[in-house]
């Protein structure tokens, strides 16, 4: 069935009137089989906000506008009329899958298997198909990274290589398999999410990674994690609020000297995730900007 789009640009709280106002009456739905979704993002102009109204099957664009109007109304707002769109039948997660396109971090380039052919021969490829975990690569806080694991390697000179790794929120298992790619060392990935672990473990057999241990649990507090502490290499790309309450347990599985991978931070939240950390006992060492992204390095102090 194709879908039917509506999309106005107002003020911002006339918006969130308007998207808030999950109630739209069944008789206004026109056809449409089953109640329109809503969906508000920020508009152009800083004031205003967009709303798109999605709708499976043709809506009766009259009894739309009129209730729009009547939204206006009781809101003391003019509401525009909303433009119309009928998005052709699509197989929207197939179409993403196709639309995707390789994302390359320092040496590594992370793709779907069809298009690994056309990569070339000199980079680290790591395979991950559209799934259900997080981390296909596209993200700036899994590219910053890859990019912090990249500089890292750089920088460790042989023999010093890091010798006991965990990737903590692991999602598609992306960052452990950077890791295995970088050094031949035991590497535990753990995540919240039992269908991440699951997808993890499926990733690392395709991706020549087997070894790579998986545990689901929530933070640090696993006996798995616990019996493979102290490590030397840690990566945590969560959230800044879980980040910032895990800091205290993380500096306590971490060897001194060990190096520690941060993201899924905000611009704006860096200082004060560094913050926590600088106090839990460990020194800044660099950071990656990538967008509205923030993805710090920092060394457990001996
Ligand atoms: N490491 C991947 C995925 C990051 S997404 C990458 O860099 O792309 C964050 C992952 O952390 C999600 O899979 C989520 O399930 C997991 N997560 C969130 N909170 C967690 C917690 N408290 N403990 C463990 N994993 C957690």
């Amino acid at each position: 069935m194709s879908t039917f789009k509506a999309r106005i640009e107002i003020d911002i709280p006339v918006a969130a009137l308007i998207a808030g106002d999950l109630d739209w009456p069944a008789d206004r739905h026109g056809q449409a089989a089953q109640p329109p979704t809503f969906s508000l993002f920020e508009g152009a102009d800083p004031a205003t906000s967009v709303v798109e109204i999605f709708a499976a099957g043709p809506v009766d664009k009259q009894q739309l506008a009129k209730f729009l109007e009547a939204l206006g109304a009781l809101a003391g707002h003019e509401i525009p009329l909303p433009s119309f769109e009928t998005l052709p039948e699509r197989d929207w997660v197939s179409e993403s899958q196709r639309l995707r396109q390789p994302v390359d971090a320092g040496r590594f380039t992370i793709c779907e298997v069809n298009q690994r052919a056309g990569i070339g021969e000199t980079r680290e490829v790591i395979v991950i198909e559209a799934g259900q975990a997080f981390g296909t690569g596209g993200h700036e806080s899994t590219k910053g990274c890859l990019m912090a694991l990249d500089a890292l390697a750089d920088r460790i000179a042989e023999g010093t290589s890091p010798g006991n790794a965990l990737d903590l929120g692991t999602g598609s298992g992306v960052l452990a398999i950077a890791m295995a790619r970088l050094w031949d060392i035991p590497i535990l990935a753990s995540d919240i999410d039992p269908v991440a672990t699951e997808t993890a473990a499926a990733n690392f057999a395709a991706n020549g990674a087997a070894g790579i241990e998986t545990v689901t649990a929530d933070g640090i507090d696993d006996p798995a994690i616990a019996a493979r502490a102290p490590f030397d290499l840690i990566t945590a790309n969560i959230l800044a609020g879980p980040l910032i309450g895990l800091a205290p347990e993380i500096a306590g599985i971490s060897a001194s000297g060990a190096a520690l991978v941060l993201s899924g931070i905000t611009r704006d939240q860096a200082a004060q995730v560094q913050a926590a950390y600088i106090d839990a006992g460990f020194t800044a060492e660099s950071r990656i900007m990538m967008d509205d992204w923030c993805t710090l390095v920092l060394r457990r102090d001996a």
